[in-house]
């Protein structure tokens, strides 16, 4: 294949062919294609759009760059859930062990940080011991033995979109729809699901910030799932302010566990475990159950524990030591308000941006994560405050980075002096 021409050739707007597209994953995948050369591609993708038919065949090459997983043998329903992704959003640490205690088999691939967004890879490597790297036919023998199996990408399992990936992560090459869509589906296609139901998040904290802009992508993803054969279908949720209370590695997987054990919350998390029964509801309804029943095995399940002893099984069978204790920055700075009024807004990209200067996330496609450093919302968008009121906590590696932060993160929050309705999570399904 002549690269040069391939990007030349999407530089000035031309499209690519099947064939094309399927050799150029190929040699992503292997990593036969310098760096360079691939990300010129992507700014050239970036600024001229793919098609739909490039992106589908884009999905169809990523997907074949590695090996498709056969689910055969495994109980039915095979299901898959997937966010475009969005500050603060865990909901894949608490739906997946929810669906399987509802009885479906997953088998997941995710993604690491990208962007502004963080990833559940990288949250889930905060847990001591927990694998990521899970083989093919270690995913398809966990799952047959707890109904979960969750990986990242590896050399076997859709290769180009693990390398795609990093690299618009650092290239600014993000948020595009037909290269979102065709990560995603990629991963879904590789992984064997029938059933995938995609979370699209709109607002600042997405990398699509208006809700039509969300309810375009969620309508190409459902055209180029179909168009593979999976059953696809999508929600649209808010992203507009931090989803839940937490924001970075270890404190989100926290926050997370917090859900899942089902007992009484307060606060912003109340907001991300509504999201999580809705996004479980969805996908019961999805395989055949009726709305009504659906929502009540969701709550169910978390409040009898189901989900709870799901999670624990699944991540002890993936490796984590058996005590579950997650990594603790060894600096939390309460940040407390100046002024009394209502939360008027969070800034996402603010906070997410506070995140990655502790170290939360990459700036770099070969930045270490320190897993322990974050931030926890205690206030949400609606509340009543009174100055003096602790509004978040910092968690840092040294009481100098946590110091620093603390005007940003005051910046990152407004208050209203009249009051200001709470914004509902869900958008539309
Ligand atoms: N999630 C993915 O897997 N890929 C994207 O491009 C965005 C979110």
């Amino acid at each position: 294949m002549n690269v040069v021409r391939f990007i030349e050739a999407k530089r000035d707007g031309r499209a690519h062919t099947k064939e094309e597209l399927a050799e150029f994953c190929r040699l992503v995948g292997q990593s036969a294609i310098p760096d360079y050369q691939v990300s010129a591609w992507l700014m050239a993708a970036f600024l001229n759009p793919l098609s739909d038919e490039e992106a589908a065949w884009l999905t169809e090459g990523m997907a074949d760059s590695g090996e498709r997983l056969d689910l055969s043998g495994l109980p039915e329903p095979w299901v898959d859930k997937h966010s475009t992704g969005g500050v603060g959003d865990k909901t894949t640490l608490v739906v997946v062990p929810m669906l399987a205690a509802c009885g479906l088999t997953i088998v997941k691939m995710s993604g690491r940080g990208l962007g502004i967004t963080g990833g559940t890879i990288d949250k889930l490597e905060s847990v001591p011991g927990f694998r990521t790297d899970l083989s093919p036919a270690e995913l398809k023998a966990q799952a047959m033995a707890v109904g979960i199996g969750l990986g990242g990408q590896t050399a076997n399992l859709a290769p180009a979109d693990k390398h795609l990936y990093a690299l618009r992560d650092v290239t600014g090459t993000t948020a595009s729809m037909p290269l979102m869509a065709s990560s995603i589906l990629s991963k879904k296609l590789a992984g064997g699901a029938k059933y995938v139901v995609l979370d699209v998040k709109a607002g600042r904290g997405a990398f699509i910030t208006t809700e039509e802009g969300a309810r375009e992508l969620a309508k190409l993803l459902v055209r180029i799932g179909e168009g593979a054969g999976l059953h696809t279908s999508a929600l649209i949720s808010d992203m507009d302010i931090p989803l839940g209370s937490a924001v970075g590695n270890a404190v989100e997987v926290r926050e997370a566990w917090d859900v899942l054990t089902g007992r009484e919350l307060d606060g912003p998390v109340k907001r991300f475990r509504e999201l999580c029964v809705a996004l479980t509801a969805h996908v019961l309804t999805v395989v055949g159950e009726d709305p009504a029943t659906a929502m009540k095995r969701a709550e169910t399940c978390l409040t009898s524990g189901t989900a709870w002893e799901k999670a624990e099984r699944w991540l002890i069978a993936q490796g984590a030591e058996r005590h579950l204790i997650l990594p603790v920055a060894p600096n939390v700075l309460t940040v407390t308000g100046t002024e009394s009024g209502w939360v008027g807004d969070i800034h996402p990209v603010q906070i997410s941006q506070l995140v990655l200067d502790l170290g939360g996330g990459r700036k770099t496609k070969t930045d270490q994560i320190d897993h322990r450093v974050g931030v926890e919302l205690l206030v949400s968008v609606g509340d009543q405050v009174e100055s003096g009121q602790p509004l978040l906590r910092i968690h840092a590696a040294s009481e100098s980075a946590a110091e620093e932060m603390v005007g940003r993160a005051m910046g990152a929050i407004t208050i209203s002096p009249s009051p200001v309705p709470a914004r509902a999570v869900i958008r539309s399904s």
